[in-house]
């Protein structure tokens, strides 16, 4: 009988080319998280250099202590969705704050990032429509344009020009939705958002930026990307999520359409489940007003991800990008990058391995990303720990 498993012969098969000596990068196990950057695994100290923790704030007291609040007064969970019993007036709060933050008219919270990007994107696209989407855009992005019914064209990663062209090519009167990313995650490259946010307005199309990796870092008041180029009050759509610099869970859009309210009875990922359970929502409340007005944990992150970019260049590691809280080292042989891997977590560092098909144009990337909470000695550790697999595996010498 064909097995339901079979068409997964080509993953087994890719799983199993991996070899591993000690630790498999797929299983790694937090057994104890200390800090926002350190960790147990297995049995070892080691310091996380590979969280979305960018602004540090999973251990903030200010955090913990709203989330512990609402857990005791509104309890454990909604049990429901945010159209019948699962609105609370804190999510009303939450939804406020970030309104605020954005200077919108509105926002809605969804219950993930991926979430708010497939409640999105399917439900604004229909049938007629034309949904554009940079080529290196999240598997959120991907799913949202999968649910819907419009049709969808990529265009080259982050090339505003190539965008202009295809739009160019449509007919008259197509109602077209261009999505980006503010800064993305693998190589941690930022979007070219006013070259972006010309060609959309040019032509006519609404814009949707996901500022997931670069709500906290970018902006005077740590919106992203748009609003660090200026740029935020032409973007039409800002989607983000909770699960990076917000410390928690959860995902919002935030916009000034004035009919956007609507979209709460018809996105079917925010209505057809459950609401954010308070203590998140409080949690998220808190840090969403810290990543506002608080500007010293991102200098600090700022100050982490100049010493780590500068200091990997100097050893003569091949960056992904610029300066940016996300650093990619690039390491053209597979094996050499899952060796490399392994060593640092033996030296008391973790990072991400990611290899193909997870990462754009078919690069090995030990991926770091800093936290606003990295002391200096710890990024020294980080570099020493890359200094001693350089030598040893030589990688990266070209
Ligand atoms: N968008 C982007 C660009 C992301 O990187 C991610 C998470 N990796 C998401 C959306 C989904 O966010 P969440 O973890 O909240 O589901």
């Amino acid at each position: 009988m064909a097995d339901l498993f079979d068409k997964f012969e080509g993953l087994t098969n890719l799983r199993n080319s991996l070899v591993f000596e000690n630790a498999d990068p797929y299983q790694i196990v937090m057994e104890d998280v200390i800090s926002p950057t350190e960790a147990m695994i297995d049995g070892k100290h080691t310091i996380l250099a590979g969280t979305n923790n960018y602004m540090g704030l999973t251990f903030d007291q200010r955090c913990i202590d709203a989330a512990q609040n609402a857990l005791v007064a509104s309890g454990t969970g909604t049990t429901g969705s945010r159209v019948l019993n699962g609105t609370y007036s804190a999510h009303r709060e939450l939804e406020a704050t970030i309104a605020d933050l954005y200077g919108t008219a509105h926002a809605m919270v969804f219950s993930t990032g991926f979430l708010a990007n497939l409640g999105m994107i399917s439900t604004l696209a229909g049938k007629d429509d034309i949904i554009m989407i940079d080529a290196d855009s999240h598997a959120s992005i991907y799913d949202g344009c999968g649910l819907s019914d419009a049709t969808i064209t990529r265009f080259r990663h982050n090339d505003a020009a190539d965008l202009d062209k295809r739009l160019g090519r449509l007919n008259a009167g197509r109602r077209v939705l261009v999505i980006i990313e503010g800064l993305y995650s693998m190589l941690g490259d930022k979007a070219p958002l006013a070259d972006i946010v010309a060609a959309c307005k040019k032509h006519d199309a609404y814009l949707m930026v996901d500022e997931a990796h670069s709500l906290g870092p970018y902006g005077a008041n740590g919106q992203g990307v748009a609003a660090d180029e200026g740029v935020l009050d032409q973007v039409d759509f800002i989607v983000g999520t909770f699960s990076k610099s917000v410390g928690t869970v959860g995902g919002f859009c935030a916009s000034n359409h004035p009919d956007f309210e609507i979209l709460r009875l018809a996105s079917r990922p925010y209505m057809f489940s459950a609401s954010l359970p308070p203590s998140v929502v409080a949690s998220a409340t808190a840090a969403i007003k810290i990543i506002k007005d608080d500007r010293t944990p991102q200098q600090n992150l700022w100050r982490n991800a100049e010493q780590l970019h500068t200091g990997l260049t100097e050893m003569g590691y091949q960056l992904g990008a610029e300066c940016s809280p996300v650093i990619a080292v690039l390491i053209e042989d597979r094996d050499v990058a899952v060796r490399s891997w392994e060593q640092l977590l033996g030296e008391g560092i973790y990072v991400n391995l990611a290899l193909p098909p997870a990462t754009p144009q078919n690069t090995n990337l030990l991926r770091c990303s800093l936290s606003a909470a990295h002391t200096p000695d710890q990024i020294d550790k980080i570099l020493a720990a890359f200094e001693k697999v350089k030598k040893s595996n030589s990688v990266n010498q070209s």
